[in-house]
């Protein structure tokens, strides 16, 4: 897969020209981070979410599902500490009246300068040619060298400055940079404040502070708070986990890259309850387990990194992320964190109840310990499309787009294809869907040549295509055509069954994690 933003821009054009994803009220010019899903991306996304919720429920026998309401008793928020500390440093440009993450400027200025130093390498390798000694060059060219020492300064006031929650220090490294608005040109600059990422609404008749509800902005708020009634109703020991898919809301400044980063995205996450001291081991089990879901798809394992943090947040005592190739470098897909009893903690402080787990074994109460996996299911959209996107010459000059999905993601299983509009082949082919499509999603189109259908459902990601011909009509055959190797065989129809259950069930796939 190429690694540029211009294959971003291709899965974006694609995505809205074969109804994957649309741009949101889109006849209004679109509301910015907003996207809708279209009637093949909404099979992808569902069959994404059967794949999690299957692998972590019907695979463990200890994890179970849970559906928490979008809102929550606003205390929750407060306990969990984002009222307080779920926040961006914002600036703004007083001539071009434009908000900036102010961090955000400050990196954006740091990818310059390694841009300066790509320059001279490229020039470099020009002039060596074959001779040329990358890591020797960058460890020795005293113009790289300065621009890695200018990038090392930058990052090092930049992490003191957040750690610090120090504002004007932020704004002071964005002057003495002379970073100036992308848009206007100027250098004219607001001070640095925190800007919440919640969003506000008020509940119900109460107007004021005492009716404001936030929209949630992660779903693992849900989880702490039912963790005793999950437990009680399902009578589970430790340890045991909590599945939810849903969706969250956070106000992001800087709201781009495609469905990577939205203002309404869909979290799949898991909080897995363990007893303390046990933490640290589950964390690495977690680790290993998430890491095989995401390589069992088969896209290859160079997509995939852990990136441990170093320095975990508050909550943490372990944190990773799984990071995925996307088209604009490797980013974090999911997160993977040992939480400790942060959480249950602060919520047993500010609502006054217990919330002790009793351990019969060993005869006492405790908080327990989390160990959370959280992943974008947008994200992981975006995933599967940047790595099922192939641009493909075929032998005979013409080309192809082809969305190489694994089958039992595919929005359509099968496409059911009449060679002709006529001849009675259309009853043929309807009769074969009214057998199939209680098992399968079909689909059944009749406009157009045979290719071009073929290449539509490439385009969709169909992984097999059931042609209807006229010796159809009197041997029972059909032809059946492969999207991957795009070689077509005769089979009889009652195989069609047997083959489409082998190929794209999501059971197959769930074995292979
Ligand atoms: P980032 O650093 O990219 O903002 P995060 O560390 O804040 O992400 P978490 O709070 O750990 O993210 O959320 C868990 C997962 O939710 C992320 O790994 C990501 O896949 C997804 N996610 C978070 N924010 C967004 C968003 N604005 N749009 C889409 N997905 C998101």
């Amino acid at each position: 897969m190429a690694q540029s933003e211009d294959l971003l821009k291709k899965l974006v054009s694609h995505a809205k020209e074969y109804g994957f994803v649309f741009p949101s009220s889109e006849i209004y010019d679109g509301l910015s981070a907003t996207y809708d899903y279209g009637p093949f991306g909404v099979e992808l996304k569902n069959n994404i979410k059967s794949y999690w919720y299957e692998a972590m429920t019907r695979l463990n026998e200890n994890i179970v599902g849970l559906d928490s309401a979008i809102f929550m008793h606003p205390t929750t928020w407060k306990a969990s500490g984002h009222v307080d500390a779920f926040n961006d440093p914002l600036i703004d440009n007083k001539d071009s009246k434009k908000r900036y993450r102010a961090d955000v400027l400050i990196e954006d200025h740091i990818e310059k300068i390694k841009g300066k130093i790509n320059k001279e390498v490229t020039k470099a390798q020009k002039r060596f040619g074959h001779s040329f000694d990358k890591k020797q060059f960058v460890s020795t060219n005293p113009r790289v060298l300065k621009y890695t020492d200018q990038i090392k300064g930058i990052e090092s006031r930049l992490k003191e400055g957040l750690e610090a929650n120090d504002l004007e220090a932020i704004r002071d490294l964005i002057i003495d940079l002379q970073i100036v608005d992308p848009v206007s040109g100027s250098r004219n600059w607001t001070d640095v404040r925190q800007f919440n990422l919640m969003f506000q609404t008020e509940m119900g008749a109460v107007s004021g502070e005492a009716g404001k509800v936030y929209l949630r902005p992660e779903t693992a708020q849900g989880i702490f708070v039912n963790y005793l009634n999950v437990q009680k109703t399902t009578r589970h020991k430790l340890p045991f986990g909590i599945a939810q898919i849903g969706k969250a809301f956070r106000n992001e400044i800087i709201a781009r890259q495609f469905i990577f980063r939205m203002r309404e995205f869909e979290q799949m996450e898991m909080q897995f309850f363990v007893k303390p001291g046990s933490e640290l081991e589950w964390y690495e089990h977690w680790k290993e387990k998430r890491m095989n879901w995401h390589k069992a798809l088969g896209f290859g394992d160079e997509f995939y990194r852990f990136h441990d943090h170093l320095k975990p947040a508050h909550y943490a005592n372990a944190a990773t992320d799984i990071e995925f190739q996307f088209p604009m470098g490797f980013k974090e897909l999911e997160g993977i964190h040992s939480r400790t009893d942060y959480d249950l903690n602060a919520h047993e402080e500010f609502s006054g109840r217990k919330l002790r787990y009793y351990d019969p074994v060993d005869e006492e109460s405790y908080i327990p310990y989390v160990v959370e996996t959280s992943i974008g299911l947008d994200r992981m959209f975006l995933a599967v499309l940047a790595a099922s996107y192939h641009e493909e010459e075929l032998e005979d000059g013409s080309s192809r787009v082809v969305l190489r999905i694994p089958p039992f993601l595919a929005p359509i299983k099968v496409a059911v294809l009449p060679l002709l509009r006529k001849d009675g082949l259309p009853e043929k082919a309807m009769e074969i869907m009214d057998r199939l499509k209680f098992d399968f999603n079909c689909h059944y189109e009749e406009k157009d040549s045979i290719g071009k259908r073929y290449r539509r459902m490439d385009a969709l990601g169909t992984p097999y295509c059931i042609t209807i011909d006229h010796e159809s009509l009197e041997d029972n055959m059909v032809t059946i055509r492969d999207r991957d190797s795009m070689e077509q065989s005769r089979i009889a129809i009652g195989e069609i069954e047997r083959i489409l259950i082998e190929k794209t069930q999501l059971s197959k796939a769930l074995r292979m994690i």
